[in-house]
């Protein structure tokens, strides 16, 4: 059984439709990326999936159970880390995760419990006795994840979980979310293209509330690498040469002696053949592994001019 079931979700602000007609699921064992340009619907979408803002149409069902018609039972199983935080700063971490508890009504013999486990799950273990306030932004994050954890719920939503933190504090933040995708189905709002990339195993890209695109992470970085090569050349015939002679359909400079192909005709061993016979010093032939971001990229601007092939778009500055 799913997770998460989402139907055709529809939420209006005044006349307008700022999520139009959302449908997914969610199975254990995915991190769902759910990727859009500001305004696109993401925290509208958060805020229905978790019974904080009621949608105008549609349904959600956690775990088989209607959120609409069964809020309590169904929020049993939901953990939320919004964008900004519920901490209260003038609190210890274990006096403010014992109160979450107590809102989750977890029983009482079982909050000490359940909030070791969830510093434990968070690398809070040290850290009980001091003030939120006094801790760095990436432990005050960590503390966020553990109320959200604290009652095992199956579904974990974390809204930017990375935005604001330095890089070593992403880092750790991003570990901690692939290890809680072992145990818990994770949905992962963000605008940030490369964490999509780092930590999803599935992603759906929303525009003006609708889904644009949804692809499973691996396959789509397989698919939208076939015929790319990047290619280092110590001694680089001109770009007309390496037209001819390997029969590549494109060429793009992209270092001094390097550069990126694309074919559909061609095998890498012939144009590894092509480089030794030609004496062009072959230093590295390997497939290029296209970027989510160039990808988004391609994808909205294929969209806007449906002639033109992926391959054939120009990469340029992210939107997202
Ligand atoms: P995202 O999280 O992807 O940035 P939002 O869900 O916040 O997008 O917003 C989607 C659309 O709904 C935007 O056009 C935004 O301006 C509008 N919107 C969001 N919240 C409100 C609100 N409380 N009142 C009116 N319009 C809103």
């Amino acid at each position: 059984m799913s997770l998460v079931v989402v139907d055709n979700l529809v939420r209006y602000y005044g006349d307008h439709r700022a999520v139009d007609g959302i449908s997914f699921n969610l199975n254990a064992g995915d991190i769902l990326g759910f990727l859009g340009p500001n305004g696109a619907g993401k925290s509208t979408t958060m805020q229905m999936l978790t019974g904080n803002l009621a949608p105008h149409e549609g349904e959600i069902r956690i775990l088989g159970v209607d959120l609409l018609d069964y809020p309590k039972q169904a929020k049993t199983e939901i953990g939320y880390l919004p964008e900004q935080p519920p901490l209260y700063k003038e609190n210890t971490v274990d006096e403010y995760l014992n109160y979450c508890a107590h809102l989750h009504r977890i029983e009482k013999g079982q909050v000490k419990n359940a909030v070791e486990l969830a510093k434990d799950r968070c690398g809070l273990a040290g850290v009980g006795r001091r003030l939120i306030g006094n801790l760095s932004k990436g432990f005050q994050q960590r503390v966020g994840i553990a109320q959200a954890i604290i009652h095992s719920p199956k579904v974990i939503i974390l809204d930017e979980p990375t935005v604001g933190l330095d890089p070593n504090q992403i880092r750790e933040i991003r570990e901690l979310i692939l290890e809680l995708g072992n145990e818990h189905g994770i949905i992962l709002s963000t605008h940030i293209l490369p964490e999509v990339q780092t930590l999803c195993t599935r992603v759906q890209i929303i525009n003006q509330g609708k889904f644009v695109y949804e692809a499973d992470m691996a396959e789509l970085l397989n698919r939208s690498s076939t015929g790319f090569y990047e290619i280092d050349l110590l001694h680089p015939p001109s770009i007309d040469t390496l037209y001819k002679t390997a029969d590549i359909n494109k060429v793009e400079q992209i270092g001094k002696n390097s550069f990126l192909v694309h074919t559909t005709n061609t095998t890498a061993e012939n144009i590894a053949n092509a480089a030794i016979a030609n004496n062009w010093g072959l230093i590295r032939l390997c497939p290029h592994q296209r970027t989510l971001e160039q990808i988004f990229i391609d994808l909205t601007l294929s969209d806007a001019s449906s002639q033109h092939p992926v391959e054939d778009q120009t990469p340029s500055e992210a939107t997202a």
